[in-house]
């Protein structure tokens, strides 16, 4: 996992911009599944409002029209109960129930044998001879009270539901009947109520009677047809108002509203399938998501933004740290605008280690570029301002010295007094020279001076005077140590450094073939 982490590379900001990515989708996902559910569980439950309101609606007016239909037949029947013996009534009630509203198909007078005495329209051609044997006119005779029948196919092959009322004398003797029917399959009432501009997200209506039959569909091949198979029949039958999910007979589900019309006993159900509605639920999410998508893509790009502006005043000082040996980088440091407080503290501690770091560095220059025993530049020190005299072109005086029979000393009196004698030396050499020059101890006992000068006079008075002074300078247990001094110039002796030390190196020769104790330039 580590390894995986170090390969990727990752920064500040890239870490800063995977989080929010991955915050960002997640909050996306579940924004969408939470949205997904919200709204279709809403239109579900809207949709099933809707129908329900719907079906009560139009079952209430249906439930109103039968009404007053059946009321005409009774107005009908209780006329003709006073004189049913009058062939003219009987053929004016059936033309007038026919005609006066248009609420019936077709219209009889049914005396109690079952022979049809008066119909209309005339069209149907009936015998008033003939005892009509069809369901609705049977069971009608049967039940010498208020019937509605359940869809049947009628004598002159019509699917029909029959309304008819009793037609009873005085002394309450049964006379036949008086019935109305509607053609199911042909315009009639019910169609005009139902097939209303009502359309929206493939909603449709249908109705069923007591035993089941559909009485109205759009499908009009359905219409006579028994359900069976649908999962909200029981239900619908024995609550006859309210909402249901339900899987018709076709195996669709649907979302239904249900409401019965009292005075027929039929239920009219008003429902829409719900793929449909999901359909719209889904249309409904994604433009939701789409928006959603945009709100969070301009999150996301506010936070890259701000990823950059946290990340890169560490980032700065985060590569400031590697380059703490760097001469301005106190000043880099202080450029970094330490607006919060990580930054700031990052920048203080940084800036505080520069400084130490510059403290050692210069310690550590130092003990790096001088003798320890006698406190002059070494050769690596000397070649330092070397460098620097070269390069400013400043003419300079080579002064070579050597202690004469040094190698005495050490055997006579210990090494440790040879030291001490180094030492001697080296503090008469910073006393005798000025500032500005450098001294070098070079070797065991050799040394070398640089003089900022031109003038041979001025080196060799120099010179002579060191010489004169380690001279006289007696001590009680060595006795007089003796300089031996070589001088050459530059760029007046060679332009070539190395050959201006070589010639020191040769005068320091002769002085010491000389008989040492001397200077030779
Ligand atoms: P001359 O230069 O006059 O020819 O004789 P010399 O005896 O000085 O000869 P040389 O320069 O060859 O001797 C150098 C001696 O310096 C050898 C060594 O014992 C001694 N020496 C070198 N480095 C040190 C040091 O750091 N401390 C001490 N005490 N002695 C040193
Ligand atoms: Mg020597
Ligand atoms: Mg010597």
């Amino acid at each position: 996992m580590k390894q995986i982490l170090l390969a990727l590379k990752l920064n500040l900001r890239k870490l800063i911009l995977i989080s929010i990515i991955i915050s960002v989708s997640c909050l996306f996902i579940v924004s969408v599944f939470i949205l997904n559910y919200v709204i279709k569980d809403q239109l579900i439950q809207n949709s099933l409002l809707v129908n329900v309101k719907y079906a009560s609606k139009v079952a209430n007016s249906a439930d109103q029209h039968f009404d007053d239909m059946l009321k005409e037949l009774k107005y009908s029947a209780d006329l003709l109960g006073q004189d049913f013996s009058n062939p003219q009534l009987i053929q004016q009630e059936a033309k007038r129930l026919k005609n006066q509203s248009n609420k019936f198909n077709s219209l009889l007078i049914v005396d109690k044998q079952g022979r049809v005495i008066s119909f209309a329209p005339q069209s149907l051609n009936l015998s008033p001879h003939i005892s009509y044997k069809s369901v609705g006119i049977v069971e009608s005779l049967k039940h010498k009270s208020t019937y509605i029948s359940p869809p049947y196919w009628s004598i002159r092959h019509n699917l029909v539901v029959l309304l008819s009322q009793p037609i009873y004398d005085q002394n309450k003797n049964y006379l036949g009947m008086v019935g109305g029917t509607i053609y199911l399959q042909k315009n009639n009432l019910i169609q005009k109520m139902l097939s209303t501009e009502y359309d929206f997200k493939k909603s449709y209506m249908y109705v069923i009677d007591q035993e089941n039959r559909i009485i109205f569909h759009p499908d009009p091949s359905r219409i006579g047809e028994k359900i069976i198979n649908n999962t909200g029949l029981d239900y619908m039958t024995r609550t006859r108002m309210g909402s249901v999910r339900l899987i018709n007979s076709r195996g669709v589900e649907n979302l239904a509203g249900f409401a019965d019309i009292p005075s027929v006993n039929w239920i009219i159900v008003s429902q829409q399938p719900t793929e449909e509605l999901f359909k719209q639920a889904n249309d409904i999410l994604l433009k939701v998501s789409v928006g959603i998508l945009i709100f969070y893509l301009f999150i996301f790009f506010i936070v890259w933004r701000m990823s950059r502006f946290i990340s890169s005043p560490l980032n700065s000082l985060a590569k400031m740290a590697s380059m703490l040996n760097q001469p301005d980088i106190q000043d880099k440091i202080k450029q970094v605008d330490p607006w919060y407080f990580e930054v700031l503290k990052f920048r203080t501690s940084l800036l505080l280690s520069s400084q130490t770091f510059s403290e050692k560095i210069t310690e550590l220059r130092h003990h790096v570029n001088t003798d320890p025993l006698t406190g002059l530049y070494n050769r690596r020190g000397m070649q330092i301002f070397l460098k620097e005299l070269v390069s400013l072109g400043r003419s300079f005086a080579v002064l070579a010295i050597d202690i004469d029979f040094f190698k005495n000393v050490n055997d006579s009196y210990g090494h440790d007094q040879g030291d001490a004698v180094l030492k001697t030396l080296a503090s008469l050499m910073k006393n005798n020279f000025r500032d500005e020059d450098i001294c070098c101890r070079t070797g065991g006992e050799e040394f070398i001076v640089l003089m900022t000068t031109s003038d041979p006079k001025v080196a060799y008075n120099a010179a002579e005077r060191l010489r004169k002074t380690m001279e006289s300078s007696n001590s009680n247990t060595i006795g007089t140590i003796t300089l031996s001094i070589g001088i050459a110039f530059w760029p007046k002796s060679s332009t070539d450094v190395s050959e201006v030390f070589k010639m020191a190196d040769n005068k320091l020769y002769q002085a010491k073939n000389s008989g040492r104790n001397c200077i030779r330039y």
